[in-house]
């Protein structure tokens, strides 16, 4: 963990500011700067907890704070463990699946492979069924929203299940004997880590600046979708990669960008190389792709058509109120949802959370929960009773 003192600001600073919160030292709006009020509870906390009180969160202070990230200490800490009100790292991710997995210990919490800066990109296996269900998120950087969509649910359908409650009017356990739900809520973490402002320094970083500075219009880091290398990793499959190529190059993606690079050949990231391999490695019976924005699913790739997809999504579309849309020609390649249409012929499709210009404010956050909540419990029922 990087250290973080007074003048510091980003996505790391909201978590600080969060657990002090949790600890009841801090008050305050989150707001990820560091400044004298949030020092001020920093002070407190460490004398409070027998740690040098010099108001910088150092490796040690860290380690006292994240136990109110991972809200676990030998037995649950009660509170909700998933906030919807900071805004996503690396770091934050990795302590709540540590959290999840503490508090729900039946649970998988492991890895899919690692990011170019060799970060884990985490994996969360959840129930006991023949079926399987691949949900993926973050994908794009300043897609990051989908994040806490994801774990949120992880977190509600855990709880669902543990007191024999339902979820989005389903029966948790039935879901649960009935479904394996395999959850890649990061599959960005250092594009994340750019646009939340958890990474601010070093060569990534300064190569991040690099790149953006050919490409003006595009805000930096707000504006940037890409993996720390500049190549869109939803550009990244080998489903008519070469077509997505030629389209992007002649629209001047032709080189790292913030955003549409795809690369100079498929599966060239480490990134979609991990997520390439584990649906390889695994019979999904289905997957869902989070990005935002449009309120719209996805659901087909070129003249596939697998089995009952259309019905399914007309079915998901009914459950969350998003538009189905069919992906316009050009833009119809090399996704991920793309390749496993045409590689499984299973049914697949890229959901497109909320509305607006990404990153979609926190303040959206309880509306495009509740339409998700819906969406992914049909795209479980739907596994059991029509793949
Ligand atoms: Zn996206």
């Amino acid at each position: 963990m990087q250290t973080l003192e007074i003048n510091d600001n980003g996505s790391l600073v909201e978590m600080i500011q969060l657990s002090l919160s949790r600890a009841g030292f801090f008050d305050s709006a989150v707001d990820g700067i560091f400044g004298p009020v949030t020092q001020r509870a920093v002070v407190d906390f460490q004398n409070s907890f027998g740690l040098p009180a010099d108001g910088i969160v150092g490796i040690n202070t860290w380690d006292k704070l994240s136990v109110f990230i991972k809200g676990y200490c030998y037995k649950s800490l009660g509170f909700k463990l998933i906030p919807t009100n900071i805004s996503y790292s690396y770091e934050l991710v990795k302590n709540l699946t540590d959290g999840l997995k503490k508090r729900y210990s039946f649970i998988t919490a492991d890895k899919i492979g690692s990011s170019t800066m060799g970060k884990d990109l985490p994996l969360l296996v959840i129930g006991n069924g023949n079926k399987n269900l691949f949900i993926t998120a973050a994908f794009h950087a300043n897609e990051w929203i989908t994040i806490p969509i994801i774990l949120k649910f992880a977190e509600e359908y855990l709880e669902a299940y543990s007191k024999g409650k339902t979820i989005a009017g389903q029966k948790a356990e039935f879901l649960f004997n009935n479904v394996t739900l395999h959850i890649a809520p990061l599959v960005n973490p250092d594009g994340v880590d750019l646009v939340t402002g958890a990474l601010q320094q070093g060569e990534f970083y300064a190569n991040a600046v690099k790149i953006s500075n050919d490409f003006k219009d595009i805000p930096f880091p707000s504006g940037w979708k890409a993996n720390i290398l500049g190549t869109d990793l939803n550009l990244q499959f080998p489903a008519r990669w070469k077509t997505a190529k030629a389209i992007k190059y002649a629209q001047g993606f032709s080189q790292p960008a913030p955003r549409d690079f795809v690369g100079f050949a498929p599966l060239e990231t480490n990134e979609a190389k991990a997520i390439y391999n584990y649906t390889a490695a695994n019979s999904f019976d289905m997957i869902l792709a989070y990005h935002t924005q449009g309120k719209e699913i996805y659901w087909k790739f070129a003249d596939f058509l697998p089995h009952k997809s259309k019905e399914i999504a007309e079915s998901l579309s009914c459950a969350s109120g998003y538009e189905l849309e069919i992906t316009p020609d050009f833009a119809a390649n090399a996704g991920y949802k793309d390749w496993f249409i045409q590689t499984f012929n299973k049914p697949g499709y890229t959901i497109e959370a909320g509305i607006g210009e990404s990153p979609l404010p926190l303040s959206q956050f309880d509306e495009i929960y509740s339409a998700n909540e819906h969406l992914i419990v049909r795209a479980m029922k739907e596994t059991i009773e029509r793949i």
